[in-house]
């Protein structure tokens, strides 16, 4: 892709209000509608079959939905509009964000079978570092039968093999906030001229900052429990592809798995896309401010975010994402003692994981969302026991700043946290 700034950042929010809502005037409704069933009449045999053949097959139901399982109008209403938002021929949902990664991973096996290039054992998969700790966790222990190398984005072409099956990265990448070239992974994943299919878990940036497909991945994904959803009220996850053998096979693992998004979610994720640029934009707004002034504070030794100078060394702002977004981290010179007394002593801030909420949330991405991730193998990636995790909301943010500040000085004053003290 060119520097061409529309074509990295075609986000428009005319079709983030009304991407997969344009039948509704016809329908003769405003609000999206909500389909709860489980099961539905099927007075006709022969279309009930038709229709379980093409959902077996992975395409859309032949008149009848079926059963929930295999088919669900709310959901393919927001995975239209989702489709949309990412420049996608489709997308599907799953139930979380983590069912839906299980399920590209399983759907690749499935593609590379049908190529008729199957191999033997589970196959293998390249990894780049630092991923979310439960993507991590999940190929590290080696769950699904499938061989990982974890490597850095410069070392993924050296890590192709003739079984590998997909190439996974985030960007920016959780908890540390680096931006990857995706288009440089692309490239570099092929094996003997071939190329194998790239995932970008585009979960921090959201379709609003960054589109994965325009950049040659195959596969964009979400935990949309984040910003879609945008409420902490509700999960799930989904990936949008142009690759209809890849589209089909995701169908089909989720049929088979049973990892479906729940209708009513959907109505929330859904709905949550009305307002995702208005909220990203706010919240990066804010981030940039926050960033700016964490870099100043005594408590803290280094700020990881992509909007800082020096926090984009490949200059991908601008090229692939439309903004920083509104992750930041930093490092606390009196390490996980001083991220704990941080942690304790906010107090508009909310102490919990996950991120993309309307509220503040703040982790320790060593201690909560990267626990399963081996000590030495969190050190390599550059994740500190002092690092912590801000995911930024709609606050005023003068007000998240003396909530931020008070909890450092706090941090500052007092290394040893109280629970410890106590303890000892
Ligand atoms: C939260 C998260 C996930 C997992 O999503 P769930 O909806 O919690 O299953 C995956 N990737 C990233 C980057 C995340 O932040």
């Amino acid at each position: 892709m060119t520097n061409n700034i529309r074509e990295i950042a075609p986000f428009s929010a005319t079709e983030g209000v009304h991407a997969g809502r344009l039948d509704l005037t016809e329908l003769g409704v405003h609000a999206l509608p909500l389909d709860l069933s489980t099961t539905y009449p099927l007075p006709d045999l022969d279309v009930a079959e038709a229709s379980l053949d093409a959902l077996a097959n992975g395409d859309a139901p032949v008149g009848n939905p079926l059963y929930a399982r295999l088919h669900n109008p709310t959901v393919a209403r927001f995975e239209k509009a989702l489709a949309v938002l990412e420049g996608a021929d489709g997308a599907v949902a799953f139930g979380s964000g983590m069912a839906a990664i299980t399920a590209v991973l399983l759907a690749a096996r499935i593609c590379r079978a049908e190529a008729h290039q199957a191999t033997t054992g589970g196959g293998h998969v390249v990894a780049v570092r630092p991923l979310y700790g439960g993507t991590d966790h999940l190929l590290a222990a080696g769950l699904l039968g499938m061989e990982v190398s974890f490597v850095a984005p410069e070392r993924v072409a050296a890590a192709m093999r003739s079984d590998t099956l997909l190439v996974l990265l985030e960007t920016p990448a959780n908890p540390t906030c680096e931006l990857r070239d995706i288009a440089a992974v692309v490239a570099a994943a092929t094996w003997q001229g071939r190329a194998v299919p790239v995932m970008v878990d585009s979960t921090f940036a959201t379709p609003v900052l960054q589109r994965p497909l325009a950049h040659g991945a195959t596969l964009a994904l979400h935990s949309a429990t984040k910003f879609i959803g945008g409420h902490g009220d509700a999960m799930g996850g989904v990936v949008a592809s142009s690759n209809e053998a890849f589209l089909r096979a995701l169908r089909q693992v989720r049929i088979l798995t049973g990892g479906v998004l729940h209708p009513l979610a959907a109505y929330l994720l859904h709905r949550g896309l009305q307002t995702l640029g208005l909220r990203v934009r706010q919240a990066q707004a804010s981030a940039e401010v926050l960033a700016q002034r964490l870099l100043a504070h005594p408590a803290v030794e280094r700020v990881y975010f992509p909007g800082l100078t020096g926090g984009d060394p490949l200059q991908l702002i601008g090229r692939q994402m439309a903004g920083p977004g509104a992750l930041v981290s930093f490092d606390l010179a009196g390490g996980q003692a001083a991220a704990q007394t941080l942690l304790g002593a906010v107090r508009l801030i909310t102490p919990a994981v996950s991120l993309g909420s309307t509220d503040t949330l703040v982790q320790h991405p060593a201690g909560l969302t990267h626990r399963a991730v081996a000590p030495a193998d969190r050190r390599a990636m550059g994740l500190g026991d002092g690092l912590v995790r801000l995911a930024v909301g709609l606050e005023e943010v003068d007000d998240l700043w003396l909530d931020l500040a008070q909890a450092l000085d706090a941090a500052l004053r007092q290394g040893v946290p109280r629970v410890l003290s106590v303890a000892a």
